[in-house]
């Protein structure tokens, strides 16, 4: 069913970023048509704060705060803060900035499962005093052990018959710290021969003194994430519990609690992961990268993290059209990294200013323009967008151009600059090479022109065609600056083993040091959006500084030759 409205009457019912229509969406249409949670759509988006968001949260993030907009509702900001040895304040910090970021609002609904804790304790006793909940004194491993296997029932715990009254004093002595970590578990009394592993008695509570980044040292028993995330939605009046795929077989364990304890049941849904190709999406292997130094950060433009790709200039509006284009769905699948790319290409080509830079310069002397003299040519900043003005660019005697745009024996169908060859300079002139200078290793260091002065502004004076365009600096007027190109940091697709540095690809960061810009940049703040004519979208650096110019690559661009080639004619 696809609700979404095709007269434009009704704008207010779309989409957000006018993404298709799904199961979630129908079902939550559903819903409201029979007056389910009295027509209310309440959902949340829950992090663990242990690591940084990834683009895969995204999606996420997008689906929870994006239906709830959608439908007039409301969308939670929740920390399931239950795992104190791997979360820090610094990852809540870094999360609440990037779902802000990407441009959702949880208004003053952010909350912690901390929060909860002293609830959820009560609930449990609540359980132990129905019979639904024991005191067992097996190990980990015991427990593991004798949770049998998918054609063998488990074992019923020694512990698994205490009486109420045993179990309640063995429990609040959990609490009050009597019994050392690990030595005892609360677990909930299901059913051991339950073909669904998750309902196998599972534990709901652990023993474990460590230092909470909220709860400090008040907790010495945590509860598990099982546990504490369906009565954490409850408490909050969550109507639809959107989560991924993994957690479809731990619903029946989510409807048990909330059902046995009697509370306000949210509906579990699941939908699909994002993967991406060649992309790492696990919290947990993007902190090795960290840890072992792979990435200067989390926050290294390669990383597929929300302020990694911020950092190297993808945008909110561009991760919000792509979340929308995948879509949702039952089965989980492989997306392009491609489609990402072209999101995001889409974005910047609509907002980013074009300037002119050389990124990897070959110097070039006009031999016929005159020696000290220095011309204002008019150019564009945007070919599409007039209302973003035009700026003026300096044109001098000595300029630098691409060292890939000379050959001195082109290849076939090479039509740049070679010698005989007469291309375009974007915005300036026509110029034709007639000589080289190379040093004592045969290396070209200068290239000889000539240029036509009733070519100015690229104009062909007498109707005769040049086969490309080219783009420069004036060498005397061009700021250098560090370009930093990136690729893949990964060689193949997401690693199955921790071994990462076998995998990782040695050409994921190049740094030009030596690239040159025109002189308009000077001074843009960190994050301005380029597109570099012919190189690529580029923005710049956080570590730039005011003497010193650093800017990311953000994505390359494609077919731009023939574009500018046809624009310009
Ligand atoms: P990771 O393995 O990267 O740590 P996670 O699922 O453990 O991922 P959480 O912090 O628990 O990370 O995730 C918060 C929410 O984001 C959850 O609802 C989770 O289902 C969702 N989520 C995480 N990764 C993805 C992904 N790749 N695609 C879509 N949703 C995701
Ligand atoms: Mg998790």
């Amino acid at each position: 069913m696809n609700t979404m409205p095709t007269d434009g009457l009704n704008e207010t019912t779309a989409s957000p970023d006018n993404s298709p229509s799904n199961f979630i969406r129908d079902i939550i249409i559903q819903d409201i048509q029979n007056g389910k949670n009295g027509g209310r759509v309440h959902t949340r988006f829950p992090p663990e704060p242990n690591g940084y968001l990834h683009i895969g949260h995204a999606k996420s993030i997008c689906l929870n705060f994006g239906l709830a907009k959608e439908f007039g509702g409301k969308c939670n900001l929740r920390f399931d803060d239950t795992n104190p040895s791997k979360e820090e304040t610094e990852y809540v910090d870094s999360i609440i900035n990037d779902v802000r970021w990407l441009g959702f609002d949880w208004e003053d609904r952010l909350f912690y499962a901390s929060d909860y804790f002293e609830q959820l304790f009560q609930w449990a006793v609540q359980l132990i005093k129905q019979g639904q909940a024991y005191v067992c004194d097996l190990t980990a491993d015991q427990v593991r052990e004798t949770r049998g296997t998918t054609t063998e029932p488990g074992t019923e715990s020694p512990y698994r018959n205490r009486s109420v009254e045993e179990n309640l004093d063995l429990f609040l002595r959990m609490r009050a710290g009597e019994f050392p970590d690990g030595s005892r578990t609360l677990r909930s009394k299901i059913d051991m021969a339950s073909p669904n592993f998750n309902m196998r008695d599972p534990v709901m509570y652990r023993i474990l003194r460590a230092e909470h980044h909220r709860t400090g040292n008040d907790w010495l028993i945590y509860p598990m994430y099982d546990y504490t995330h369906g009565e954490c939605d409850s408490i909050e009046g969550i109507t639809h519990s959107i989560c991924t795929l993994e957690f479809e077989d731990h619903r029946p364990l989510y409807d048990w609690y909330v059902e046995n304890l009697g509370i306000h049941r949210p509906q579990q849904i699941e939908f699909d992961r994002l993967n991406l190709t060649n992309t790492m999406l696990s919290k947990r292997k993007l902190l090795l990268l960290v840890q072992k130094g792979y990435v200067s950060g989390w926050d290294d433009p390669r990383m597929p993290t929300l302020s990694g790709i911020r950092r190297r200039g993808y945008t909110p509006e561009a991760i919000r059209n792509f979340c929308g284009s995948i879509g949702v769905s039952k089965t989980n699948g492989t997306i392009e990294f491609q489609l990402l790319e072209h999101h995001i290409r889409e974005d910047l080509n609509r907002r980013a200013a074009r300037v002119m830079a050389v990124i990897d310069p070959i110097k070039v002397v006009i031999d016929n323009y005159p020696e000290g003299q220095v011309e204002l040519l008019e150019a564009a900043n945007h070919p599409d967008n007039p209302e973003m003005g035009t700026r003026q660019i300096e044109f001098s005697k000595v300029i630098y151009i691409e060292r890939d745009d000379f050959r001195e024996v082109p290849p076939p169908k090479y039509y740049r600059l070679f010698p005989g060859q007469e291309v375009r300079l974007r915005y300036a002139y026509f110029i034709k090479c007639v000589s080289v200078e190379k040093d004592e290793n045969g290396e070209i260091t200068v290239v000889h022109c000539t240029y036509d002065p009733a070519s100015r502004g690229g104009n062909s004076p007498d109707g005769r065609k040049v086969k490309s365009t080219i783009h420069w600096v004036s060498a005397e007027h061009a700021i250098t600056f560090e370009a930093r190109l990136y690729e893949s940091l990964l060689l193949e697709d997401a690693p199955q083993s921790d071994d990462i540095a076998t995998q990782l690809n040695p050409n994921s960061l190049i740094v030009k040091a030596n690239a040159k810009i025109e002189p308009s940049v000077k001074g843009a703040a960190p994050n301005t959006h380029y597109q570099f004519e012919r190189v690529g979208y580029f923005n710049v650096d956080l570590d730039s500084t005011s003497d010193k110019l650093v800017c990311n690559r953000t994505v390359q661009l494609k077919d731009t030759w023939a574009k500018i080639d046809k624009k310009s004619k």
